[in-house]
This record gives C-alpha cells, sequence and structure tokens, in this order.
C-alpha cells in the first residue's frame, strides 16, 4: 500500500523540523534535489553559488497556517552561451519560482472565491486558517485563464439586468449541455452578433421575442435556425387575451345580467329609511364591547346556575335547601320555577345625554346624512355634552337597518366583479387544470359575450398547437384570428407575422428558453453573493468557471 507522508510535501523536499512560531506551524527543510537544472539551457547545474531560506505559505493545518521555509539553493551555469550566468534552484510546481505561497493553497483560494465571492470568501478562510484578503481573492479570481467555449451547435439566449430593471447584461447557455457559456456586457444586437460570429457551427438559436436577439442572428448566424421562445409567445397571447377581456367587461357583465329571470332582475326601489325601527322614545346605542362582554359572562353563570336548580330539584331537595347550597335566595327559585329561565330580555332604555338630540340626529340621517362625525360635530354645537363615540353607538342600530335594505332591493347577478386580470388565467389554462368552481365561472362569461366565447377556442386552439408541437397548423389559425375581428388579437398575429419561422420552430422544436431562464435565476444567485456589487469581468468569471 502506497502511504503518503503526512504534509504530503514533493519529492526533493526533506523536512527537518516543526515548530510553532508566534501561532504558525514552521516547517523547516531543505531541498534535496540532486542537480537542479538552469531554467534557460536545461542544464544540471555543477556547482553551488549559495544557498539561502525560502519562505512559503503553504494550505492550514488543523485550521493552524502553515508556513515553510525551505533551504534552497543558489548554482551556477556553466554553459557558455547560455544568458543566465547564476540561477536559483525551482520547487515549480510545487510553488513558482517567486511566488511566497504554494501552487495548492493558490488553487484552494481561487476556488472559494469562484464558490463565494470576495468579502464571503474572507469569512471562510479566516475560519480556515487561510491569511488573505478580500483583493487578492477577486486577483486570483480574475487570474483565471478563460476557458475555451469549443464548439456549441446550440445555444439559448436572454437578457439578465445587472441592477433591477436598469442595465441588462446577455446570457448564453449551451442548450446541449446546459452550460452557461458566457454572459455579456449589454443586450444589444451587435454584442451578441459579435459573440455568434465566433461560432459559425451553431444550428439553432433559442431566443425571447425582441427584436436584437433575432436581428443579432440574422446577421451572425444565418445560417441557424432560429426558435422564438414558446414561453414568451404564450406570454404575448395572454397578454392580448387580456385586453380582450377588460375590453369586452361590459358586454360581458351585461350578458351575466340577462341570464337572470325578468322578476330578479326587477330593481326594487329602495324604501324610505325604516325609522320605525327606531322611534326616538326607545333608541338604544348598539352596546359598549366591553360592557356587552361583562353582560354575557354573567348570563352564562346564571344558566348554569339554572341547570344546577333543576337537576337538585329532580333528585326531590325542597327549594330552600337549594337556595342554601347554592347560595341563592329561596325567592329567586321560586320565581325561576314559577317564570322558567329568564331569557336574555330585551335591554331597558336607559336615559342618556343624547336623548335631547335624538330627534334632530333622526331626521338628519332621514335627509341622508350618514356621516357621525358630522353629526357629532352639529349636535356639539347645539349643546350636546357627550362624546363622539357615544353617538357612533347610537348610529350602528341606522347602519344595520340600512344594510339590510340595500341587499334586498339590489338585484344579484353574477360576474359583476369580473376582472380580466383574473379571468385571463381560467382562459389560458387547459379545461382539466381548473377546479369546478373556475370551470364554472369560465363557462358562465363564455354564455354572457360572444367575443369571450371565440376568444376561448382560439386560445385552446393555440394552446393544443404548442402542447402538441403543430406549428403546420400556424396558417390555419392566424386565418380564424383574422375571421374573428377581435382587435386584440390582430395585433398579436401582426406580431407573429412578423416573426414567422421562429415562431413555426418555437412550436414545432423540442428547443426551447426554459433552461435559460433557470440559469438568469442561477446568475442572480451569484450576484446577490457578491453583495450585488460584482464588476461585470469578475461576474463573467465566476459564471464562466462556475463550480
Ligand atoms: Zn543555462
Amino acid at each position: 500500500m502506497e502511504v503518503k507522508p503526512v504534509l504530503a510535501l514533493p519529492e526533493g523536499l526533506e523536512v527537518t523540523g516543526i515548530e510553532m512560531i508566534d501561532e504558525v506551524l514552521t516547517i523547516t527543510s531543505v531541498s534535496t534535489q540532486i542537480q537542479p537544472c538552469c531554467p534557460l539551457c536545461g542544464t544540471p547545474a555543477v556547482r553551488v553559488h549559495s544557498r539561502y531560506m525560502r519562505q512559503i505559505r503553504d494550505l492550514p493545518c488543523s485550521g493552524q497556517q502553515v508556513c515553510l521555509l525551505v533551504q534552497v539553493r543558489k548554482c551556477f551555469c556553466k554553459v557558455p552561451d547560455c544568458a543566465r550566468k547564476i540561477f536559483m534552484e525551482r520547487l515549480t510546481p510545487f510553488a513558482q519560482p517567486w511566488a511566497r505561497v504554494t501552487l495548492r493553497l493558490y488553487q484552494i483560494v481561487q476556488i472559494l472565491g469562484l464558490a463565494t465571492g470576495g468579502r464571503l470568501g474572507i469569512r471562510v478562510t479566516d475560519r480556515l486558517g487561510i491569511q488573505t484578503t478580500r483583493h487578492t481573492i477577486l486577483r486570483r479570481i480574475m487570474a483565471l485563464p478563460p476557458e475555451p467555449i469549443g464548439q456549441v451547435s446550440q445555444i439559448g439566449i436572454d437578457d439578465f439586468s445587472f441592477r433591477r430593471g436598469r442595465t441588462f447584461g446577455t446570457i448564453v447557455v449551451d442548450l446541449q449541455t446546459h452550460k452557461m457559456l458566457d454572459v455579456l456586457p449589454d443586450r444589444t444586437a451587435d454584442t451578441s452578433a459579435a459573440w455568434m460570429q465566433k461560432h459559425p457551427e451553431i444550428e439553432i438559436v433559442s431566443r425571447d421575442r425582441g427584436g436584437d436577439y433575432a436581428a443579432a442572428a440574422r446577421k451572425a448566424a444565418p445560417q441557424a435556425t432560429q426558435v422564438a421562445d414558446r414561453f414568451h409567445i404564450f406570454k404575448n397571447l395572454s397578454e392580448a387575451v387580456e385586453l380582450t377581456l377588460a375590453r369586452c367587461r361590459a358586454e360581458i357583465r351585461k350578458g351575466a345580467f340577462d341570464t337572470l329571470s325578468e322578476e330578479e332582475k326587477q330593481v326594487v326601489k329602495p324604501l324610505s329609511l325604516p325609522t320605525e325601527f327606531v322611534s326616538v322614545e326607545n333608541w338604544k346605542p348598539a352596546p359598549n364591547p366591553c360592557t356587552e362582554r361583562d353582560r354575557l359572562a354573567r348570563h352564562e353563570q346564571r344558566q348554569d346556575r339554572y341547570t344546577q336548580v333543576t337537576a337538585l330539584r329532580e333528585q326531590g331537595l325542597g327549594q330552600v335547601e337549594i337556595a342554601k347550597r347554592l347560595g341563592l335566595t329561596a325567592r329567586t327559585i321560586y320565581n325561576w320555577e314559577k317564570n322558567g329561565f329568564p331569557e336574555a330580555g330585551q335591554r331597558r332604555k336607559q336615559r342618556s345625554m343624547f336623548d335631547p338630540y335624538a330627534r334632530y340626529v333622526l331626521s338628519r340621517w332621514e335627509q341622508g346624512c350618514t356621516n357621525g362625525l358630522q353629526i357629532y360635530r352639529e349636535i356639539k354645537e347645539q349643546g350636546y355634552p357627550g362624546t363622539d363615540r357615544e353617538v357612533y353607538r347610537f348610529l350602528v342600530p341606522l347602519r344595520r337597518n340600512q344594510r339590510i335594505i340595500q341587499k334586498a332591493v339590489v338585484p344579484h347577478a353574477p360576474l359583476q366583479d369580473f376582472s380580466a386580470k383574473y379571468a385571463v388565467w381560467l382562459f389560458m389554462r387547459g379545461p382539466a387544470k381548473l377546479d369546478e368552481k373556475e370551470q364554472a365561472t369560465l363557462t358562465a362569461i363564455c354564455q354572457a359575450s360572444e367575443t369571450a366565447r371565440t376568444t376561448y377556442q382560439l386560445v385552446q386552439e393555440f394552446r393544443n398547437m404548442l402542447h402538441t408541437r403543430s406549428g403546420e397548423k400556424l396558417d390555419d389559425w392566424l386565418s380564424s384570428v383574422k375571421v374573428s375581428q377581435i382587435r386584440e388579437l390582430q395585433s398579436f398575429v401582426t406580431g407573429i407575422e412578423r416573426d414567422k419561422d421562429a415562431v413555426v420552430a418555437g412550436l414545432t422544436l423540442p428547443q426551447n428558453n426554459g433552461l435559460v431562464e433557470g440559469k438568469v435565476n442561477k446568475l442572480k444567485l451569484i450576484k446577490r453573493m457578491m453583495f450585488g456589487r460584482a464588476e461585470f469581468l469578475l461576474l463573467r468569471q465566476r459564471v464562466r468557471h462556475a463550480l
């Protein structure tokens, strides 16, 4: 079995001592390479010039910093026509000639940097026992050579925002390997065209419905088939449908009203307000919520006592005995037996500071002044000494009556709360995906309006075409829309015709931009991890070298 030495130092380095110096694990070692070679001509050296100590930081050990002190040699190169006369012994690839860290430490910092970004990276390296700075981490990320993109035949291209909706970049994804290939600093046609130009092997470009990527592909990848993204096509259609439904709201509402019977349609004239409910003499305010709660609590207690009395009576106890046991008077028990349990009766009217103003308030209410504050101000002016809250409580019974009346007189037709924004999703989804209530609403809408009915048919036809990838039916569909004369759908059709080949491809081919959308989310995640301050180049490095 091959045993790896604990420190995994390369051959040719011999450890001569290990000690802790200032909380740094310091490993002293000496280079034992047999004959160091001249880096220029490669000839082994025959004579040593001098020796010196190189100090190189290495991977941490159990959370402690590690420093290597390596004794290396300076040698003479004796080859007459070699330009180098004296050279230093190399430790490559373990450590680069002038480096102060080993290659493996360098790479670990780079990997941590790619995974976490500068600021977060520092928190990780601190814990691990790696001494570095945010700037070093960023430098290491930037030092990574651009990975060659290689051959790519199917790309998805889309935009993303650097800063919420203000500046945009472009992301390019390989639709076959699902890899993010590149990010571009803007979303102009020129920039993406320049990128595509370098890849004449591209066969398919999946893109959104905007004009820029389409123009770029036309110019720089004319050999490629353009595929308009299905999601975007469907979204455009849903926008047109929403506009249609919004325009037809009145039509739909009227249609729904017409489904009512003649009797139901009859608008009953609102009755004059039923002041007979509220005569000045027995007009009581709504109970104060606190006292009402207490009253109910006491009522509960009384009810419970009554139950107890009945039970004891059935067991044959006399009134006096029961009164004694329950702490009641015999008179109460006698009354209960005679009259039954007193239900929570009508509260008696209590005299109130409000009474002298009651007649005035009632007449104002009948004139249509229902604003409590206004009424309070008016009677206060006349000398009412109470609070506004008291007035509001007196108005509660009036309001309650009013509500009952209004409910009774206005005919209630379905769909009066129709909203195009909501209805559009009933239209766009497949019928199987609607629950019973949604299905009923949809049916009602389609019954109420012919425009809605036609729209629904067209939408579902389009949906089928999209799901069964039968782009060849597009022409027929376009003609039916033209016949329908629904103007919002007409402008959707105009848009489709401008970009028809790509739309047909989108409705036919399996490729689409769903994958790209996913990658945009991943990109946003990387961006946020860098506290949203990612410079474009740094972002690009992290995306292209994403782990
Ligand atoms: Zn040489």
